[in-house]
């Protein structure tokens, strides 16, 4: 039995003509002789709409009540999508999270998959049923209701792949592939044939919204091949594979941003062993995840230390910065909120030099300042004003992509 995983995303499965089309391209692969398991998101935008309403509700909802009110959204399409089957003479069933025992931590809104029971499923692909399981959600082990983090259908489908131990999995969405950028910021965009893990590991968490960066993980480590394609036409699309079997190299293979951080400051601090353990082992202990970090040179004893957190969790950080600022002897604490980070990402870069020096340059050469920068081997990444991050993208893609080509 050649079982294969298809993720499809809100938009794919937006209206109810949508969902008609899915079901009709799903009886195709099973009348190929395919055991089909289906991974769907919520319908369109639903995931934000009953964001909004819970927002209407109360300041600050329980993260158990938001999750049990979020995982609707995908038990709704799951429903719907086995009814087009059914009307289509294909046999199916629709399964929640906690009905196929997928397991995760009790960390709501951003919960963690441990563990998926392939028993049900299992046995309803070999009555000849197409199993539709909802994205984003699980169980902890108190049969809590979680969510894995916006996006997070993804990682459901390529960890359904790995516990079913195929390494077919396709992600349906609204674009062709992977781009060399956003195709909606970045016009000029080329989709790519082929993208190494790595490389869509480091793009995901920089912001590129195509792939939950946790399903590129787990990709990684069970070797499972991704395509990212369209479900509105047959191209086709992107696979994300192991560098090894890659053809082709590029320098940069993607541009991408993130603007959901903020900037903190914290003001001359003292210049001594153990002040940045401090600051940032107590940020680590409220559970604020910090992503770059810059500290000026020492000057009179004193140095200034600026950081990136996420903007959800820039009140809780404001509040330990103050204390902490007065705890280590700083002058002053500041934020700004309207950042973004900007990143060239490609394998290429590691048997490259120079990459630094001219993202740095387009920027300047449009008047943009960089406030912070940080590097890893296959990646650079520059925090400037969030106004400038699309026109940032663009002129990177620039140099980088379409001067290359
Ligand atoms: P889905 O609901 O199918 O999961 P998403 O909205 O999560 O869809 O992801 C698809 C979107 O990701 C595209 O519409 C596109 O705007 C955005 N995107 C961001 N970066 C990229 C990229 N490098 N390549 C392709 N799409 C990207
Ligand atoms: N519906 C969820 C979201 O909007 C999960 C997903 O689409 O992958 O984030
Ligand atoms: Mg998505």
């Amino acid at each position: 039995m050649k079982i294969i995983v298809q993720k499809y995303g809100g938009t794919s499965v937006g209206t109810p003509e949508r969902i008609i089309a899915v079901a009709g391209r799903i009886k195709s692969y099973v009348q190929k002789g395919n055991s089909v398991v289906v991974v769907v998101s919520a319908m369109g935008k639903t995931t934000d709409h009953l964001i909004d309403l819970a927002k209407q509700i109360a300041k600050s909802p329980s993260p158990r009540e938001m999750d049990m009110l979020l995982s609707t959204g995908e038990q709704v399409s799951i429903a719907l999508l086995a009814m087009a089957l059914h009307d289509k003479g294909v046999d199916a069933i629709s399964y929640t999270g906690s009905q196929v025992r997928v397991m995760t931590d009790g960390n709501f809104s951003e919960a963690k998959i441990e563990s998926i029971a392939t028993d049900r499923i299992m046995k309803s692909l070999e009555e000849g049923k197409v199993v539709i399981v909802a994205g984003f959600q699980g169980i902890d082990d108190e049969e809590n209701i979680t969510t894995l983090g916006r996006g997070g259908s993804d990682t459901t489908a390529v960890a359904l792949a790995a516990v079913l131990k195929t390494r077919d999995c396709e992600i349906y969405t609204d674009v062709d592939g992977v781009f060399t950028a956003d195709p909606r910021v970045v016009p000029n965009a080329k989709k790519l044939k082929e993208i190494s893990y790595d490389e869509m590991l480091e793009l995901a968490r920089l912001g590129a919204g195509v792939l939950h960066s946790r399903s590129v993980e787990f990709a990684k480590k069970y070797n499972i091949k991704i395509t990212v394609r369209s479900s509105f036409n047959y191209e086709e699309g992107t696979i994300v594979m192991p560098k090894e079997e890659m053809m082709e190299k590029f320098v940069v293979s993607g541009v991408t941003a993130k603007t959901d951080e903020a900037k903190i400051t914290i003001w001359n601090l003292e210049d001594r062993p153990g002040i940045a353990a401090k600051l940032f082992g107590r940020m680590g202990e409220a559970k604020i995840y910090i992503n770059m970090i810059v500290q000026s040179t020492g000057h009179d004893g004193k140095a200034s230390i600026s950081f990136t957190v996420l903007k959800k969790d820039l009140a809780k950080a404001m509040e330990l910065a103050e204390k902490l600022k007065n705890e280590l002897g700083g002058s002053a604490v500041e934020s700004k909120e309207n950042i973004a980070i900007v990143s060239a990402v490609g394998v290429g870069m590691l048997s490259s030099y120079g990459v630094a020096g001219r993202m740095f340059k387009v920027l300047a050469d449009s008047n943009i300042n960089i406030e912070m920068i940080s590097t890893s081997e296959i990646g650079i990444s520059c925090c400037i004003d969030g106004k400038f991050a699309e026109l940032a993208q663009r002129v990177i893609h620039q140099e980088f992509v379409e001067s290359a080509a």
